[in-house]
């Protein structure tokens, strides 16, 4: 069989995608028909951080995503996300794993934009789609549904119908790392793919929500670095802390606690609290809701 890389590898156990029912090796392929994948076998792929650099300058948004798809410049990122797409959690031990890196998902045209950390391993780098399939993810659907910036509340996978409504998510860090935790080498390899997408999205983009502290550092960092005004010092993070970041046009930065299992769980975010912060989202980026 195929690597994703062009490599010949080890006989690869197929199994069905469970909405779609195709078969898949884990990890899956570029261009082997896996739901809402842009990327097929021609696809440069980045091996170094000076290569994603190169590859992330001066493209389309469709080339990034197939671009950023089949990264492969952090050694221990790659190793682990593909690891977790051969070893599977017995939860989905019959499912085919994307253990790819996560593109940004949703409009190409944002007037919202989600900046999260990375993927989760048996969320993102399962499903192919950012936040999707994870606990984490059904709830900010949820919200975003609530405040009418989601189509449908649920999240499940790459085919299961839902559109975000002028929003568009993306991971600081497209790989899942173990523990959830990029060392700062890794961030900062990965930052020319999200430099690079805010600048095709920036035109479009009023607000942006940072969830947790990483997305808030990481967007204000983005946004510095292709040529918007930040404030300095750098506004502090909190959950509703607000922020304007000066460009051609005013983006308002919102800060929201993370809705990962350890904060919601523990009730430090809770529904009202996300959907107050979603609502100020939306309400700003004048969407009706
Ligand atoms: S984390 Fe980013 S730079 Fe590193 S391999 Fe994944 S996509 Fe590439």
């Amino acid at each position: 069989m195929t690597g994703h890389d062009g490599s010949v590898g080890p006989l690869q156990l197929l199994l069905p995608h469970p909405a779609t029912g195709e078969l898949f090796a884990s990890p899956v392929p570029p261009g082997s028909g896996w739901p809402g994948d842009v990327a097929d076998a021609d696809t440069p792929v980045a091996r170094t951080a000076v290569q994603v650099r190169r590859l992330a300058a001066g493209t389309g948004l469709d080339e990034l995503e197939a671009r950023v798809s089949v990264c492969a410049a952090c050694p221990r990122l790659v190793a682990w996300r593909e690891q977790v797409a051969r070893e599977k959690r017995a939860s989905y031990a019959d499912e085919p794993y994307w253990g790819r890196p996560i593109a940004g998902w949703g409009a190409p045209d944002p007037r919202v934009l989600v900046v999260g950390l990375a993927p989760a391993a048996h969320g993102g780098n399962r499903t192919g789609r950012v936040f999707t399939g994870d606990r984490s993810g059904d709830w900010l659907f949820a919200g975003l549904h609530r405040v009418g910036l989601a189509t449908q509340a649920t999240s499940t996978h790459a085919a299961d119908g839902l559109r975000l409504v002028d929003t568009r998510m993306v991971a600081t860090v497209r790989c899942a790392p173990p523990l959830n935790k990029p060392t700062t080498q890794e961030r900062d390899t990965c930052a020319p793919w999200l430099d690079a997408e805010l600048r095709q999205v920036a035109d479009s983009v009023r607000v942006v929500v940072a969830l947790g502290s990483y997305g808030w550092a990481a967007a204000l960092g983005a946004f510095g670095r292709i040529g918007w005004e930040v404030p300095r010092p750098r506004p502090k993070f909190g959950h509703g802390a607000s922020a304007s970041l000066d460009g051609p046009h005013p983006i308002t930065l919102l800060g929201c606690y993370h809705p990962s299992q350890q904060n919601t769980f523990t009730g430090r975010l809770t529904e009202p609290m996300l959907d107050e912060v979603l609502g100020r989202a939306a309400d700003a980026a004048r969407i009706p809701r």
